[in-house]
């Protein structure tokens, strides 16, 4: 746990969890070393054996890879931190970790693509009981849960509809079901939200996005407990094998120092655009946590302290009109990933969205006019000027 000593969240983000060694080198150092070596055939056995502690394999343990790790969890006030491959295996191997044949895993409905299709297409293979609550209603997630369950998972904001769930009284429902409530905080970070204070037991992070912020590297996280975390998923990653690469480890370690000025910036300039979005007639609906209208404003600005770098609106005329209107961007990349400080756009439905079948796309409220936006570290005034062009081209898209 960060103690009050170690400073505040831009503080920490620079220093935690640095280690110097015989050079007392000023950066970071990279370990870019698969093994580590044992001065004796003793050592190795008592290493093995857990009588001494110390590296082995870095698909065990890395310095830069836990150099990472300690920076995260001093981010998030978390007791501890462990890294993976991926956004998607931090998933896994939380659930690998938790979850058994017969477990019950209530999820929500709005997941990112690849968590759903993991969920309803693999776990549910294994006999874990997947749940799909329908919608974000505290009532809902009561009716799903019912009084014995083993994981709780949504993601807040949700991706791409950007929907605010309350993540204390589902943490209640978790509880009282005897259950684990796990959140996908990949939007937010911890400089905008932390889960673990909010009553969530583990942060899952795809550090792929605003983590790294410059769209460099794969990677993912979990936080939480140690208890839980070294006891019921490290077990998994030592043999199941989805390590953090220890390169992509130093690359994400140095991207947290700027982690809070990235993403506070990237913040105020989605805000900006999605108010403009707001008072567009050709505009049918924004979506952004802290948008005016915003159905769940209150909660929001408890939960956040900001509304995030991504923006979600739809525009008449369905597929046509959104491909048109991405077609026309000069300043945005079409790409699927987000959190860069390059700005990005895509069309959901048929991308990130595009492997989960139309009805539960419906079900998750993402419609075929829907196109998502991540606003990067550009000149506002220059992405809002582009926004206009790519109105205008899926405008002329619908009319034709
Ligand atoms: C990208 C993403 C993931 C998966 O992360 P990867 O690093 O791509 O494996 C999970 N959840 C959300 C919300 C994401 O945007």
């Amino acid at each position: 746990m960060a103690s009050k000593s170690s400073g505040s969240f831009a503080t920490r983000a620079v220093r935690a969890g640095q280690t110097h060694t015989a050079e007392n080198e000023q950066s970071e150092p990279l370990f870019l070393t698969s093994s580590f070596r044992f001065a004796s055939a003793e050592q190795a056995a008592a290493r093995f054996a857990n009588e001494e502690e110390g590296n082995i394999y870095s698909r065990f343990t890395n310095p830069t890879v836990r150099l990472f790790e300690q920076r995260l969890a001093a981010l998030d006030e978390a007791e501890d931190c462990l890294a993976t491959c991926s956004g998607m295996a931090a998933i896994m191997a939380a659930i690998m970790g938790i979850c058994r044949a017969g477990s019950r895993l209530v999820a929500s409905s709005q997941l990112f693509g690849a968590t759903f299709n993991l969920l309803e297409n693999y776990f549910a293979k294994f006999g874990v009981e997947v749940v799909i609550v329908p919608d974000s209603e505290t009532d809902s997630w009561k009716k799903a849960t019912g009084s014995k369950a083993d994981l709780l998972f949504l993601e807040s904001p949700s991706n791409p509809q950007l929907e605010v769930y309350d993540i204390a009284a589902i943490a209640d429902i978790a509880h009282r079901a005897g259950a684990l409530l796990m959140v996908d905080n990949c939007i937010c970070t911890p400089a905008l939200m932390k889960p673990l204070e909010l009553g969530a037991d583990i942060a899952m992070y795809s550090a792929t996005k605003y983590l790294d912020g410059q769209g460099r590297v794969l990677g993912g996280a979990l936080t939480g407990k140690s208890e839980i975390l070294r006891e019921r998923v490290f077990p998994f990653l030592r043999c199941g094998g989805p390590a953090m690469s220890p390169f992509n480890a130093w690359t994400l370690a140095k991207s947290l120092e700027t982690l809070l000025i990235r993403i506070q910036a990237m913040s105020a300039t989605a805000d900006s655009l999605a108010h403009w979005l707001t008072e567009q007639p050709t505009v049918t609906c924004v979506n952004y946590p802290f948008s005016p209208g915003y159905r769940r404003l209150d909660l929001a600005r408890r939960q956040q302290t900001a509304g995030g770098g991504l923006v979600s609106f739809s525009i008449a005329g369905g597929q046509p009109a959104a491909f048109r209107a991405i077609n026309a961007t000069q300043r945005f990349s079409i790409t699927a990933n987000f959190g860069d400080a390059k700005a990005t756009i895509c069309h959901p439905a048929s991308t990130t969205h595009s492997r989960i079948d139309a009805q539960a796309r419906a079900q998750a409220g993402i419609d075929d006019g829907m196109i998502r936006i991540s606003a990067g570290l550009e000149d506002p005034a220059d992405l809002r000027e582009d926004l206009e062009r790519i109105l205008a081209a899926g405008q002329n898209a619908a009319a034709t």
